[in-house]
């Protein structure tokens, strides 16, 4: 099969990577030359944001997926109207991109996410109760495009744009569920892993699977996936980031309809990781069994404060000598600082002992230049 791929980034070439062990042509389409993927698949050098780019490439594919949400969703439901498979669909794709449409969704299908309100301009009247978070309608990523509003101070600040702005949850934990969906409506949930953010970069640092849940919260989080599977009308793996506040209660954040940076500790932690899922989704072929064998974590590895240019790991021969430690690199020759360059997984007997390992490795490695 010729499966197109919508960004050629880490996502896709770790998916290439798990699926070459099948019988296909991947094909790639990212406007980054030296992309991750540009040496492991057919690559155009092109931008996934442009029609006539995205509906030139998808043309003669049997399937066009993506790595990234950010792709020109028309040109993709071009594609679909002349018979191009394309998953997940143009239309939650199209849901997906834009918060407004995406917090609608969540309310039209009940499914628990922060009280919101619309905003079409950010210059109107607002009564919304303080603090609250504003978030870009469109074009935000990694913590971009949101901020928060905590007095009438800071009303001043809004963006003056269309966004969305809702409620501030007393976060305790932040989970995330990756939740896969064929065409034959077949489904099956990844167990729920708890996100770490570094406070200073806004990106993801650690992940660690699985978590320790109370039946209530574990509860809540199944109803969740449940009606968001019913909901999305389209085959997909969708990476679910969830927030456990600090009375138990859980609220959706938000949704990527793809891959994901907290699903990475699956490549060796679970059975099957997202990777695989993704590729069966793609495919439309029985889903894979997604259970752990015990509990791991992923470090991100992010380009040091400080160093641009040719990257240079320190520190990696150290890790190497780790049992139950996986190294992943993504190909990338430049680094800058917080720039994603890699990650290393680890296996260990208990949540701790995952936790101990991966600040022990964060020390010792450093991406320099
Ligand atoms: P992005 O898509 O850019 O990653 P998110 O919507 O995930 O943006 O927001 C980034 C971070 O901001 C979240 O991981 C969370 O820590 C914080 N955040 C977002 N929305 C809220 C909210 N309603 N209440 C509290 N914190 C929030």
């Amino acid at each position: 099969m010729k499966i197109g791929i919508l960004g050629g980034g880490q996502l896709g070439r770790m998916l290439i990577q798990e699926a070459l062990k099948y019988d296909d042509d991947f094909y790639t389409l990212d406007p980054a030359p030296d992309a991750p993927c540009h040496h492991i698949s057919h690559f155009t050098h092109g931008d996934f944001n442009d029609y006539e780019t995205v509906l030139n490439f998808g043309r003669g594919k049997d399937v066009v997926t993506i790595e990234i949400e950010h792709v020109n969703a028309e040109a993709l439901a071009t594609l679909e109207e002349e018979g191009v498979k394309v998953v997940p669909n143009a239309s939650i794709i199209k849901t997906i991109q834009q918060k407004i449409l995406q917090k609608e969704f969540y309310k039209a299908h009940e499914i628990p996410s922060p009280a919101f309100e619309i905003l079409q301009t950010g210059s109107e009247e607002v009564s919304f109760a303080l603090p609250f978070v504003q978030k870009m309608n469109t074009g935000g990523y990694d913590g971009k495009g949101v901020q928060v509003i905590r007095s009438s101070e800071d009303l001043k600040n809004l963006w003056k744009a269309p966004s969305v702005i809702e409620n501030l949850v007393d976060i305790d934990t932040e989970l995330s569920v990756i939740v896969a969906k064929n065409d034959l409506g077949e489904t099956r949930t990844f167990p729920v892993t708890e996100m770490v953010a570094d406070p200073k970069l806004n990106l993801l640092d650690f992940n660690i699977c699985p978590v320790h849940l109370t039946e209530d919260a574990e509860n809540q989080i199944r109803e969740i996936t449940e009606k968001f599977l019913a909901a999305v009308n389209s085959p997909g793996l969708f990476a679910i980031e969830l927030f456990l506040d600090k009375n138990g209660k859980v609220w959706v954040n938000e949704t990527a309809p793809r891959l994901h940076n907290s699903g990475h500790q699956s490549q060796e932690g679970n059975a099957n990781s997202q990777f695989e899922q993704m590729y069966r989704v793609v495919k439309n072929l029985p889903l894979a069994d997604t259970d752990y064998h015990g509990f791991s974590g992923m470090l991100n590895l992010v380009g040091a404060e400080g160093f641009s240019g040719k990257v240079l790991y320190e520190g990696m021969d150290e890790v190497m000598k780790l049992p139950q430690t996986y190294i992943h690199l993504y190909g990338k020759t430049e680094t800058k600082p917080g720039r994603k360059m890699g990650h290393i997984n680890v296996l260990g007997s208990s949540r701790e002992d995952v936790l101990e390992k991966l600040i022990r490795i964060k020390e010792m490695v450093i991406v320099k230049a």
